[in-house]
């Protein structure tokens, strides 16, 4: 790393690498470096500039402030442009929002605006494809989930062996059909109800959640309405989680390491099988 302007955590699971830094109000930002995807830009550490797509789950400022960062500095060393995709409601604003750094910069902001609408499927590669997924925040949000792509053996084919299939396949024959296999989802900023309506968060492979608040004496509905989940929403669904790992991000300020940690130790004592990571 030439420059060490943000801080950032790193996990590896299943052959991904997962980096980034999330705590509520503050800033949040991922890097999926195989997958080469960004999810949000609250902040920008400076070799995530090298991905040239990103996924942004909603326009609160935590998320997305660093955008107009992140189009200058791939301009100035010369990169393409990049392509964000972000709510559908949310383009407008966000291309007169880079129009205005333009005009305080003198620098010209070169990129691609996308919107997303939930259900909008995009390929990123030809081996992943990404979904939008309705989510229920204060604000119009969505999360996502990549699948991998993978052509697998027809049931009927699986009985043959090498020189039979081979021989199927020069005869022109379709011996494989494809299976979609989630392989990561990230929920963003949400309420409970984000998870409820999205059956695939609970079977990603990796499931990076927001769980903002922690603290037993904090009211629920409170939360909910303001489009946050608590600890206890997670108690609630242990039993639903299939997921290999479940990260836990986006934590209030209001709490230190020490804090969270007893916390969510004391709702969930086995930390879901030993499946759950807290990203602090
Ligand atoms: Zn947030
Ligand atoms: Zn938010």
């Amino acid at each position: 790393m030439l420059v060490n302007n943000a801080p950032i955590l790193s996990h590896v699971h299943d052959g991904l690498t997962i980096e980034g830094y999330s705590r509520a109000a503050v800033q949040t930002c991922w890097r999926l470096n195989e997958l080469k995807v960004l999810f949000d830009v609250g902040i920008q550490p400076w070799d995530f500039m090298g991905i040239p797509t990103a996924f942004i789950t909603h326009a609160h400022l935590d998320h997305i402030a660093a955008l107009p960062a992140y189009v200058s500095r791939r301009r100035m060393m010369k990169m393409d442009p990049p392509v964000i995709y972000l709510p559908d409601s949310a383009v407008d604003a966000a291309w007169d929002m880079l129009q205005t750094f333009k005009k305080l910069d003198r620098g010209a902001m070169p990129c691609e605006l996308i919107g997303l609408l939930p259900g909008d499927q995009i390929d990123i590669s030809r081996e992943y494809v990404l979904t939008a997924l309705p989510t229920t925040h204060t604000i119009d949000s969505v999360g996502f989930v990549i699948h991998q792509r993978r052509n697998k053996l027809k049931p009927e084919f699986q009985h043959l062996d090498g020189p039979q299939i081979k021989a199927l396949k020069l005869a022109g024959e379709e011996i494989t059909s494809e299976i979609r296999i989630p392989v990561i989802a990230y929920t963003g900023d949400t309420s409970p109800k984000g998870l409820d309506d999205n059956p695939i968060f609970f079977e990603a492979k990796t499931l990076i959640a927001e769980m903002t608040f922690v603290a037993p004496e904090h009211r629920k509905e409170k939360i909910h309405k303001h489009g946050h989940m608590h600890v206890d929403d997670f108690r609630k669904r242990q039993d639903r989680f299939q997921n290999e790992l479940i990260i836990a991000s986006h934590l209030s300020t209001r709490y230190n390491t020490h804090q969270v940690k007893k916390f969510v130790s004391q709702a969930l004592p086995d930390a879901l099988g030993g499946r759950l990571k807290l990203w602090i």
